[in-house]
């Protein structure tokens, strides 16, 4: 049998040598784990099954140079402690400014909110930044595309689910900037393209 480097499956790819199935997978994005950002154990909750995917934002203005291993880890503190007392970091996937996605909650557990709406399936991504007054960068954008690919080949969940925290409940998340993206279909639209099988 003769094993094939990854280039040369990618050139096989290229000049169309390969199954279909193949050339449908979508890359799995570099994801840094809970460990990598020193997060406290989760406690248990109840699971679920993901089903579609829900765009927040962290509603704290958020730069590059700032150290976001340090903020997720004080969101998850304050989320766990008294505040709150929820069960882990609210969100499965939360991600930086420089286009970084630090690995959240399990995806395969609910995720927890402080508005009223019924998070079962919800796979909660949080882009850290104010977005009522910044924009959203092209790597964060870049990166939650990719994230929402992946999963939606990994986990059958429909591009087309993409929505906000204000569509299911009475709040400003995930701000007018990065609800914008999601109203015009970007979202959707760039998530389907690198999902769709190439011809
Ligand atoms: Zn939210």
């Amino acid at each position: 049998m003769v094993i094939m480097k990854p280039a040369l499956l990618r050139l096989m790819a290229v000049l169309g040598l390969l199954a279909p199935a193949a050339l449908c997978a979508v890359p799995k994005p570099d994801i840094i784990t809970r460990s990598e950002w020193g997060a406290l154990e989760a406690r248990p909750y109840r699971e679920q099954t993901p089903a579609r995917f829900t765009i927040h934002h962290s509603a704290v203005h958020f730069t590059k140079e700032r150290d976001a291993a340090t903020h997720i880890k004080n969101i998850q503190t304050w989320g766990m402690g008294e505040a709150r007392n929820w069960t882990d970091i609210p969100y499965h996937f939360i991600i930086d400014p420089n286009g970084k996605i630090f690995e959240g909650r399990n995806l395969l557990v609910e995720g927890e909110s402080n508005t009223d709406y019924d998070t079962s399936g919800h796979v909660q991504i949080n882009l850290l930044g104010n977005f009522e007054e910044q924009e959203p960068t092209a790597e964060q954008l870049r990166a939650a595309v990719a994230l929402m690919a992946w999963l939606s080949r990994q986990h059958g969940i429909p591009t087309d689910t993409i929505k906000t925290h204000r569509d299911f409940a009475s709040t400003l998340c995930p701000g007018k900037n990065l609800y914008r993206l999601v109203e015009n279909g970007f979202f959707q639209k760039e998530a389907a393209k690198l999902t769709r099988p190439a011809k």
